[in-house]
């Protein structure tokens, strides 16, 4: 089945795009069969679809969520570990818990996520709702999954989202339990996060020694896996590279022997502004944080800035992520993600969209399949109805949203209105 969608303004997902007027794409069940000037090509079709004008862009890419969450701000501190236990308890509560992480996911592909990365999940629910997914028996995008991330006692998620290692060898025994359920990363906990510090000026704090950081590298490295870390202080950064992490999740201010290490051992970085900036820059009468917790999330929020600039000064690839499920960062807000990115890492928006497409794509190495609009590739595209790159509030209203070739037209999404109305005075 072929079905020409023509008339549209293309914006390719490339690094250097600029939008290209009248064209057309032609997709073959699930992939791009060709992209050319409108009237250009002879090549028969099944039906067509016109365009208007509109914008056609490559699905986007998150690089870092979490499924089972949803970003709705609590105002008592929750006891995740505690909350997990019960959710897992019965089979009944573990049916309702994936029925929601399927829901999320759909949203996620509403929202014009194409394909998304889990990096640390309730058990094994995240390969299994991907593998739903990828047999057709539940609607979402493509899912690269960590399932459940390996932390230490009083670590990161402890107990909630990642495992509890405690020794070494206990960590590389982690990495081949979680192999068992087939993810598509590794991801390690391996420092603190803003709200886990206990004194002001000491977020990230290291929590992983590193022989056990190394021993779960080297053990998923053994089985093919690559290794993504939780990481917000510049002694984790240091301690994540030097011991074989292959992306930095977050980051922190890097100085010059942490830039040397990234170009070392070819390590990536993940950007993710979204989930700092409530902490950071919200009143505390909104974000229900404690003023340490605030004054940390202004280190962590500016750290990651830092990190990204010299990142990309210095020629280190830097992907995008929004931290969904931290509070604010819902399963429909990447756009916002990518207007922060300009906004305080002083990128072009085409740089920026291009980071949130084909740059995620190869951060992760998937960039045969998905990240730009490109005969051969996997026929996922978002279409709206003004240009993005003049205001990337654009691909808050999507059009439609076609993944592997299945058109989604006008896709709605529940929006939580008082996330909305908080997030907006920051753009
Ligand atoms: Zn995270």
């Amino acid at each position: 089945m072929k079905i020409l969608y023509k008339n549209c303004t293309l914006l390719n997902g490339t690094e250097n795009m600029i939008p290209q007027e009248n064209m057309s794409v032609m997709i073959e069940d699930d992939r791009i069969h060709s992209v050319f000037p409108d009237g250009a090509s002879s090549e028969p079709f099944d039906e067509d679809i016109d365009l208007n004008g509109s914008f056609l862009l490559p699905g986007l890419i998150n690089l870092h969520i979490h499924v089972p969450a949803n970003g709705t701000p609590k105002k008592k501190e929750v006891d995740n570990s505690k909350k997990v236990r019960i959710l897992t308890s019965t089979s009944l509560t573990k049916y309702i818990v994936k029925k929601m992480c399927e829901t999320y996911m759909r949203t996620e592909l509403m929202s014009g996520c194409t394909t998304v990365r889990a990096v640390g999940g309730v058990q094994d629910f995240d390969s299994r709702v991907r593998d739903e997914i990828n047999n057709g028996e539940t609607t979402g995008p493509r899912m690269l999954v960590a399932n459940m991330a390996i932390s230490v006692p009083g670590g990161h998620m402890a107990g909630s989202l990642a495992y509890e290692a405690t020794s070494a060898e206990h960590a590389r025994k982690l990495v081949d339990l979680i192999a068992k359920d087939g993810p598509d990363l590794i991801k390690l906990m391996v420092t603190g996060g803003v709200l886990d510090a206990k004194k002001v000026g000491e977020p990230g704090v290291l929590r992983m020694p590193p022989e056990y950081v190394k021993a779960a590298c080297d053990e998923a490295h053994k089985l093919g896996y690559y290794v993504a870390a939780h990481v917000e202080s510049p002694e984790g950064v240091r301690v994540a590279l030097e011991n074989g992490v292959d992306t930095i999740e977050h980051g922190a201010k890097p100085d010059e022997q942490i830039i040397s290490l990234f170009k070392i051992t070819g390590a990536k970085l993940i950007t993710t502004l979204s989930p700092a900036l409530p902490y950071a820059l919200f009143d505390r009468s909104v974000s229900y944080c404690s003023e340490t917790a605030q004054e940390n999330g202004k280190i962590v929020f500016e750290g990651i800035i830092d990190c990204a600039k010299s990142a990309l000064e210095n020629g280190i690839p830097v992907g995008l992520g929004t931290d969904t499920g931290c509070p604010f960062i819902t399963h429909y807000d990447m756009w916002r993600e990518l207007h922060y990115f300009v906004k305080y890492c002083g990128v072009s928006p085409s740089f920026a969209l291009y980071t949130a497409t084909l740059g995620n794509a190869r951060i992760v190495g998937i960039d045969n399949e998905t990240g730009s609009i490109e005969a051969g590739k996997s026929a996922d595209f978002i279409v709206c109805n003004s240009n993005p790159l003049n205001d990337f509030s654009a691909l808050r209203n999507l059009d439609l949203v076609v993944f592997r070739g299945r058109a989604f037209p006008k896709p709605k999404i529940k929006k939580n209105l008082k996330v909305e109305k908080e997030l907006d005075k920051w753009l």
